[in-house]
């Protein structure tokens, strides 16, 4: 028979917010559970240096930061499940969720942290290609590239990481940015123009990503002039496509209020869904900031919000008798 478990937190997530709401859901003596998902310590697993989370003088990496978080939560009393959770009721409390083993999670206070996901551009060479030169993660997969031509794809802070990243491993980085500026930090646009191995491609977008060989891989994008309508062959090894994260709320459609872009609604100021006993924090609630200390941040709030509902619920029963 499959296990249930009983919690009165239920944290869904294990990145900065899910592990932050962790941590102070424990000190406040709520035994959370939280359910890690299939990315354990969520996307800052997937990047190296950290330089803006508070408290380090030096760089630090963001898979070391998040061994600390968690090692932190656990010591504190949270408890991780390797899981990941699959379907949701939210009808009534106490609510009923189910992971991709079977096992039902039953708790009186859920706390949504499952943050977003990469985007991908949906051209079908792009799908196609996934695995052979194309990637979403050039930290993940940019040592493959060694020596090699790659190209990256976005305008925003991952995009010129990535590029001033893959310098590592390449002398020949081209961005593609659809745009004719960039949205990205201006710290890290000033050392993404200073860099000699570095070409920008401006106001242009991929039409195909160009496969090759046998077995076929990416040998070279081709990338439409947004003002000419020209179209020309970047030749690269490797594609990352950088173009942004969607969050991770498609399991409470229909259930929870979403945004047009699918984020999880919350009250103004605080984690609040609109359903009570249900709250949201980090990336998958805030589509302004996405920042680690952001998302530690709304975790925090979130664990404060829960453990007042409780009391307030509590309470009311108390005075109830
Ligand atoms: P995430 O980190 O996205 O974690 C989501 C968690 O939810 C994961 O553990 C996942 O497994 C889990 N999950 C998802 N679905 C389910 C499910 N169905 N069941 C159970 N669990 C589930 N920010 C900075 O401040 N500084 C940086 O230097 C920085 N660098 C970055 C570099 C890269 C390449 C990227 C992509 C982002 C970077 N960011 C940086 C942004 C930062 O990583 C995010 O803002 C932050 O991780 C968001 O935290 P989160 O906890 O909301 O969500
Ligand atoms: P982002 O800021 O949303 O940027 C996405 C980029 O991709 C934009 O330049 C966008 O172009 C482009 N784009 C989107 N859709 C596209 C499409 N279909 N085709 C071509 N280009 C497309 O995403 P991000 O860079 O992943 O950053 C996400 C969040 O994480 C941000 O808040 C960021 O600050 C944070 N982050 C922080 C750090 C750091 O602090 N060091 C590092 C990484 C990420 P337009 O500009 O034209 O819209």
């Amino acid at each position: 028979m499959s296990a249930v478990h009983s919690t009165r937190m239920l944290i869904l997530g294990s990145g900065p917010a899910g592990l932050s709401a962790a941590i102070y859901g424990a000190r406040a003596g709520l035994a959370p559970i939280v359910v890690q998902g299939l990315q354990p310590g969520g996307q800052l697993t997937i990047t190296t240096d950290v330089e803006n989370y508070p408290g380090f003088r030096d760089v630090i990496q963001g898979p070391w930061l998040m061994e600390e978080m968690q090692a932190q939560a656990e010591h504190v009393g949270a408890q991780m499940m390797w899981d990941t959770i699959v379907d949701v009721d939210l009808s009534e409390r106490p609510f009923k969720l189910t992971g991709d083993g079977g096992a039902t999670y039953v708790c009186d206070t859920l706390v949504i942290a499952t943050g977003a996901q990469a985007k991908w551009l949906g051209l079908e060479s792009e799908q196609k290609l996934r695995g052979q030169g194309v990637s979403a993660c050039a930290t993940c997969d940019g040592f493959f590239f060694r020596g090699k031509k790659v190209a990256v794809i976005g305008g925003g802070n991952t995009a010129v990481e990535e590029a001033l990243y893959l310098t590592n491993h390449s002398h020949d980085v081209t961005l593609i940015h659809r745009r004719d500026s960039l949205r990205a930090e201006k710290i890290l646009q000033d050392r993404l123009f200073a860099h000699p191995n570095i070409d920008i491609i401006w106001d242009s977008e991929v039409v195909e990503f160009v496969g090759g060989g046998d077995p076929e891989a990416l040998v070279g994008l081709d990338i439409r002039n947004k003002h000419t309508g020209a179209i020309s062959r970047v030749e690269c090894d490797g594609a990352f496509v950088a173009i942004g994260h969607k969050p991770a709320t498609e399991l409470f459609e229909g259930q929870i209020d979403l945004d047009s872009d699918g984020y999880i609604r919350v009250q103004v100021g605080t984690t609040k869904t609109n359903i009570p006993g249900v709250f949201a924090c980090g990336d998958v609630m805030d589509k302004i900031y996405r920042q680690a200390v952001t998302a530690a941040g709304t975790g925090c709030m979130a664990a404060l919000d829960a453990e007042r509902f409780l009391a307030a619920q509590e309470f009311e029963a108390l005075a109830a008798e």
